[in-house]
């Protein structure tokens, strides 16, 4: 038996019954597609319902403001996803009349949309056998044909989409990019893969082998730059001080406490107080630090301290992307991930 019947035949008994697939809407695979990158299945099924609730239509999320759209992304991190899609539906409405194209350029044209998420709206929205091929399936791959070459590489990467081109089922291909996905989830997972549950072990050529625990080879991820912040936590009259982060870059346009990167011997408080004077031109006293946070992103790692500081002086008009904000307004805004968990803290502490 090939791999295609192997594998619709377990997945027709097993697929996870997951929000997005109760239907063949493309744009609700599309959000759902992005909001999986990164993110585990658990936690994006809470925010995809959110969203569709609020955003049931290509058209509803085009109308949509850029700051409401990142408040319902709050949480999912790597937002410029949520830009992504947003402008990436708004080309839809305004090229396509609200559907989505059919063909694979059109689409792989479209903001945030690479070869994977392509292929994944193109199978199973339109039943277009075109591969849909992600860290799952260069594992799942490279064990089945046993491959020996570092999967990050583009040579091996090729090498596997042309291999799923091969074994895409003809009548049935987005449900067997479906089948991959979970085969990836529940079976052959990263570590310890579950090789005698697996439909496919009779032609897995790793399991033959007994070397299934040692594929894929990768290349060692070099670890994310250590960055050191001191974040202010200045209070005037129950409203924090908070200003918007520049329109590019990482947490492009997010809200949080003031915060500098750390780069001289001098004390953390003195470099904190001298920004803040610099900048906001605010006379104030640093504290104690109130709380410590570590965040990583994928190339970098924030270790922060917030202090509490206080206003020895009236505080200036505030520069543009800076103002005084309540935090029981908290969730109105779209904050920079690790200043979120501080907001949340320090709004139950007054409750
Ligand atoms: S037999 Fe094991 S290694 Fe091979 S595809 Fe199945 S789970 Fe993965």
């Amino acid at each position: 038996m090939k791999i295609a019947a192997l594998l619709l035949d377990w997945y027709d008994k097993n697929a996870r019954d997951l929000p997005w697939r109760r239907d063949k809407d493309p744009y609700k695979i599309w959000v759902s597609e992005i909001m999986l990158q990164q993110t585990r299945v658990e936690a994006v099924k809470d925010y995809y319902e959110r969203w569709i609730a609020r955003f049931p239509t290509p058209g509803e999320l085009a109308r949509a403001s850029e700051q409401e759209v990142l408040t319902y992304w709050q949480g999912l991190g790597y937002y410029s996803r949520a830009r992504n899609l947003l402008a990436g539906v708004r080309e839809v409405c305004a090229d396509y009349g609200g559907s989505m194209p059919e063909e694979k350029e059109q689409v792989r044209a479209l903001p945030g949309v690479g070869d994977y998420t392509a292929g994944a709206i193109l199978s199973i929205a339109y039943n277009r056998r075109v591969p849909a091929v992600d860290g799952n399936v260069l594992r799942i791959f490279s064990r089945l044909f046993c491959l020996e070459e570092d999967i990050l590489k583009a040579p091996a990467k090729r090498a596997v989409y042309r291999l799923v081109q091969e074994q895409i089922d003809r009548d049935r291909p987005g449900d067997f990019n479906q089948a991959l996905m979970d085969l990836g989830a529940m079976i052959c997972v990263p570590q310890r893969p579950r090789c005698p549950e697996c439909p496919v072990r009779e032609l897995c050529l790793a399991y033959e082998r007994g070397v299934q625990e040692v594929l894929p080879v990768r290349s060692p991820k070099k670890a994310p730059a250590k960055v050191r912040l001191a974040a202010a936590l200045l209070e005037q009259d129950g409203r924090y001080l908070i200003c918007q982060r520049p329109a590019a870059g990482l947490l492009a346009g997010m809200w949080e406490f003031p915060s500098v990167e750390l780069k001289d011997a001098l004390p953390e408080a003195d470099q904190l107080r001298n920004w803040l004077q610099s900048v906001f031109l605010l006379e104030v006293r640093v504290m104690e630090a109130e709380k410590q946070l570590i965040h990583t992103f994928s190339h970098r790692q924030w270790h922060m301290t917030f202090y509490r500081c206080r206003l020895l002086s009236a505080a200036p008009e505030l520069p543009d992307k800076a103002r005084w904000f309540s935090l029981n307004d908290g969730d109105r805004l779209p904050w920079a991930g690790p200043h979120h968990n501080v907001a949340v803290a320090l709004r139950g502490n007054k409750e």
